[in-house]
């Protein structure tokens, strides 16, 4: 990380949390020379985590809001896959569940038959999903989280970070200012102009600014994730399988897989519904969505 910036403006925001997100947010207000201050409840920047695909749209944000931005992906970036135009393909689908191939649907002798043709088995390939206009966009692909946020990391000065201060209330300043006063776990508080909150999917600002009702809802859905080194997924599955994108579709999951590290790893990811949808208050709600999304195959 760089020096502290010489911020010139009378006002100063705080931004609640230091992910992706709220790293990104921050290299735009430091090139737009607006003071700001990161208070992250973690003792340091750190990303657990596995892989991150990103697609056309957010690369393209990505440079819209600073090429730096899009530098540091470009540093993490995996290539590309293997295969034929494989820099195209988002991903390969490919059949995932064993029970579609025998017992529901199947013709009992581990193959059955897709858009009139016999024979798909675990693994066969169903389709491609390509991306279209790549060219005019640029490179997309998968990234270690902790490697981006890393990268992220060092475009920031050290002194725009508080660290192990979690936001636990926010409440306006007694000096009429109209400014926000932050008050932390431990006791301490800070006024700040503004607060932009990127605290991640359950947000106590969130709840804060919006009350309960806006808290995330379970989708019934939960992901297992896990990295295999290369070398190894190569040997068990192959090289293409292994080396570009692949999306294995099952009943209520599914699994996906791909290159991160330059190649060097291969992230893999299932999702399942965890629970059955009818028990959900969000299968009220997105009953349509659900059933077209998840339980048709
Ligand atoms: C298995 C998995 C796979 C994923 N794959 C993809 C993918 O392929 N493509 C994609 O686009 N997205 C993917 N995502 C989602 C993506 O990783 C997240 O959307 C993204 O990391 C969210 O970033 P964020 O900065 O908003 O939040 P977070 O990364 O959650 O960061 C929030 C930060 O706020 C801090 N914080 C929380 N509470 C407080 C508090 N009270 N006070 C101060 N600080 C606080 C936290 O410590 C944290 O540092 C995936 C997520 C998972 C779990």
């Amino acid at each position: 990380m760089g020096s502290t910036p010489p911020f010139s403006k009378p006002f100063n925001v705080a931004i609640v949390g230091g992910g992706i997100t709220g790293l990104i947010l921050a290299v735009s207000l430091l090139q737009h020379d607006i003071p700001f201050t990161v208070y992250e409840s973690a003792a340091q920047f750190g990303e657990i985590g596995a892989g991150v695909g990103f697609g056309p749209n957010a690369v393209k944000t990505m440079d819209l809001i600073s090429p730096k931005v899009k530098a540091a992906y470009n540093h993490c970036r995996t290539d590309k896959g293997v295969g034929k135009d494989s820099d195209s393909v988002w991903f390969h689908a490919r059949v995932g569940d064993k029970r579609k191939v025998t017992a529901e649907g199947g013709s009992g002798d581990d193959t059955f038959a897709y858009k009139g043709e016999k024979g798909f088995r675990i693994g066969d390939h169903l389709s491609v999903v390509r991306y279209s206009g790549l060219s005019q966009i640029g490179p997309v692909g998968g990234v270690h989280r902790a490697h981006y946020l890393d990268q992220l990391v060092k475009l920031l000065p050290p002194s725009v970070a508080r660290f192990g201060k979690r936001l636990v209330n926010i409440t306006e300043a007694v000096d009429a200012s109209g400014d926000a006063v932050l008050h932390f776990a431990d006791g301490t508080t800070a006024q700040h102009t503004a607060v932009l909150a990127c605290d991640g999917v359950k947000s106590p600002s969130r709840r804060l600014l919006l009350g309960p009702d806006y808290d995330p809802v379970f989708s019934g859905k939960c992901a297992y994730r896990g990295l295999v080194p290369m070398e190894q997924a190569r040997e068990i599955i192959g090289d293409e399988k292994a080396m570009s994108s692949q999306i294995y579709f099952g009943y209520h999951g599914h699994l996906l897989t791909f290159p991160i590290e330059q190649g060097r790893t291969m992230n893999g990811m299932s999702s399942l519904a965890y629970i059955h949808y009818s028990t959900l208050p969000v299968m009220r709600k997105y009953p349509v969505y659900l059933l077209t999304n998840e339980i048709q195959w």
